[in-house]
This record gives C-alpha cells, structure tokens and sequence, in this order.
C-alpha cells in the first residue's frame, strides 16, 4: 500500500514537472531542433512538397543522424533566432549564420566556419547606373531585418534610405516593383535568387568578407563538441564537398 502510494506520487511528480517545463520528456531527448529562416536559397528553402529543403537542412539531417536524434526544423523570421536559441526553444540554428563579434558574445559557434560568403548588391538587370556599393548613395536599399546586410546598409547610409523586411522574397518583389533600387544581401543567395527568377543582377561582387557558423547555446557545450566533430567527419569522407556539388552546381 505505502510504496503504491509512494509510486502514484511519483508519477504525478513526473507529470507536473513534465507540464511545466513544457517538454523535458524523453521523447524529446530523441530529438534535435534545427531553427532556421527557410527564405534563403539554396542554404534553406520551401520545395515543391512545401517542406524545407537545402544545403542546411542536408548538414542539420547528417547531424541529426550522427547523433541518433530525429530533426526537427523550425521555421521563423530570421531576426528571431538567436532570442529562440537564448530561450532554449531550438537546439541550434543553421540559417547561413554569419559569424559575428556581436553575435558571438550571445552564443556559440561551430567551428571551423561551413561556408564562406559576403555581401553584394542586386539591382535591376537593365539598371545602368548602379554599378557597386559605391553608387548607393542616396538610394533606396532593401535588406533582410537583422542580418548582415542589414548592419552592412545602416554602417554605410542613413536609416532613413533602408527598408527592412522579414523575408528575402519581400526585398526582391520591391525592387521588382521599383520601389526600392537595390538589395544588399548574401552573394551565394542573390545568385540563386536571380537564376529562379530573372530580370535581376548582382553588381560588383562581394564587398564583405563573411562565414557561416552553426549557432549553439552557451551552456550546450556538449552539443558544440558534438557538431564539430561531425562537421569534421564530414569533411573527411567526402560528404561535405558532395553536398556542396548537389547545392550550388
Ligand atoms: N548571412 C546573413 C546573416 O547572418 C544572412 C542570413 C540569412 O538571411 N539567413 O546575417
């Protein structure tokens, strides 16, 4: 009678705790949450099936599988991924992060960096005038809310000349439309960009130096030994270089 007690107590301890911390259950130990922005090309994207699809989301899946977890991927603005990861709500981020001093001081980053980028600029293909960041001047210039080409845009020109938005299709449906004269984004996703839908171009090439790390909590050291090593593993079979072949021709 006394251990049954003692045991109905412990399971409805169990529950409560399992209530409150919202998860904490084994099942989701078996799991790993990916967050990502899928709007970015071919890192991360939509496909046909509406699933998300990328050269991410093949590293968050080779992660995933080295670790024996099931991915999960969350999808949201990318400007919200690193409070997520803060609050503990995804695992890691894997958005074509790039690597940054301020960033760095909020969280962890694999290391070495998965790709190199930078940022350029994209105007319409029959713009003329624009040939470089140079020629921004006094232009309107569309970026991505929080991301590096957002921080390149305010470091150079006035606030007042920049429109931020939440997703890359919104910067180029306003140039599109005229409404603004350039984005400044990610070289590797401009090119893709242009190349699914047309009429626009990248002018001057890369004006920054940029590299992408998988974003991790501070406290989840296991996790960032984890995925260094597998990125490590990748690298040395072969996996990694495949990946890139299949992503960006
Ligand atoms: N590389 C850029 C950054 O880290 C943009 C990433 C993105 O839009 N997914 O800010």
């Amino acid at each position: 009678m006394k251990m049954r007690k003692i045991l109905v107590l412990l399971l409805a301890g169990l529950l409560i705790f399992g209530l409150l911390t919202g998860c904490a259950g084994p099942k989701d130990a078996g799991k790993i949450v990916m967050g990502t922005n899928a709007d970015f090309p071919p890192f991360e994207f939509r496909n046909e099936q509406n699933e998300v699809d990328g050269f991410d989301v093949d590293i968050a899946k080779a992660i995933a599988e080295a670790l024996g977890k099931e991915l999960v991927i969350e999808d949201m603005a990318f400007d919200g991924l690193i409070a997520a990861l803060k609050t503990k709500k995804i695992d890691m981020v894997v958005a074509g992060m790039t690597i940054t001093e301020e960033r760095s001081e909020e969280v962890n980053f694999s290391d070495p960096p998965y790709y190199d980028a930078g940022q350029t600029v994209v105007v319409k293909a029959d713009n003329q005038e624009i040939k470089g960041v140079e020629d921004l001047d006094g232009k309107l210039i569309a970026v991505q809310l929080g991301t590096t080409g957002d921080f390149e845009a305010h470091d150079l020109f006035p606030a007042e000349k920049i429109r931020q938005f939440n997703q890359v299709n919104e910067a180029f449906l306003e140039l599109g439309n005229n409404r603004v004269d350039a984005i400044i984004i990610d070289i590797p996703v401009a090119d893709r960009y242009i190349e699914l839908k047309g009429g626009f171009k990248t002018v001057g090439g890369k004006f920054t130096e940029e590299f992408f790390g998988i974003a991790i909590h501070k406290d989840n050291k296991e996790l960032l030994e984890q995925v260094n090593k597998v990125m490590k593993e990748l690298r040395e079979s072969g996996k990694y270089d495949e990946l890139l072949l299949k992503w960006f021709n």
